[in-house]
């Protein structure tokens, strides 16, 4: 199973993509989460990347790119993979398509969750993290019962720099002007699947599975 997640921040696709993840063993690769690693572990790539995710804005297509290459050549992605958060704009596209004929392989869906801007703003404007574990809260729809620490692990729980309100916006006018084209030309393809963001959280493996 060979897939792409695409959708606007805070459409789910973590969550979405935990339940797949689950039921064929395949890596759940998230761009983002790479990204942040890079940032905490302080690398040459990290210090790159953490202005332009601060502001919202998107990480140059060549850095990107490199570091998808390299983690797609990993033997965990043989079986298959769920892509979350890649590709994120034409070129990033386009470069996936070259990698993926060079390693003779093909993708069997793209799936997009469909959500409109105010409830993405209401859910990433709530979202707290868990510092130490990772967990996520909401302020409003799942809070911690411990207020700012983590319930799990006692962990202090932060809101992510790019989830301030303004800096949503940013996001969101990013994703509809150099995202959104991906959704026609995975159309063009025959491989898009349109799949409520705002129904369960395991929406998507249905869709997968019913292929
Ligand atoms: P996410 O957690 O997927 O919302 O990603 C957080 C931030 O990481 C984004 O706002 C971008 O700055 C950066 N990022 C993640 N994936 C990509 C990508 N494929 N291309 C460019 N920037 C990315």
């Amino acid at each position: 199973m060979r897939v792409i997640l695409l959708g606007p921040p805070g459409a789910g696709k973590g969550t979405q993509a935990a339940a797949v993840k689950e039921r064929f063993q395949i890596p759940h690769i998230s761009t983002g989460d790479m990204l942040r690693e890079h940032v905490k572990e302080g690398t040459e790539l990290g210090r790159k990347a953490k202005e332009y995710m601060d502001g919202g804005k998107l990480v140059p297509d060549d850095l990107i790119i490199a570091m998808m290459e390299d983690r797609l050549s990993k033997e965990d992605c043989a079986g298959g993979f769920l892509l979350d958060g890649f590709p994120r704009t034409l070129p990033q596209a386009e470069a996936l398509d070259r990698l993926l004929s060079k390693m003779g392989i093909k993708l069997d869906g793209v799936v997009l969750l469909d959500v409109s801007d105010d409830v993405v703003v209401e859910r990433l404007s709530g979202r707290r993290v868990c510092r130490s574990c990772g967990a996520i809260y909401h302020v409003s729809f799942h809070p911690s019962s411990r207020g700012d620490l983590c319930e799990a692990c006692g962990g202090e729980l932060y809101q992510r720099d790019d989830d301030r309100e303004e800096v949503i916006r940013r996001r969101l006018k990013v994703y509809h002007e150099q995202t959104a084209p991906l959704e026609s030309y995975y159309e063009g393809k025959g491989l898009l699947r349109r799949v409520s963001g705002e129904g369960a959280t395991d929406a998507v493996l249905k869709v997968l599975q019913g292929n």
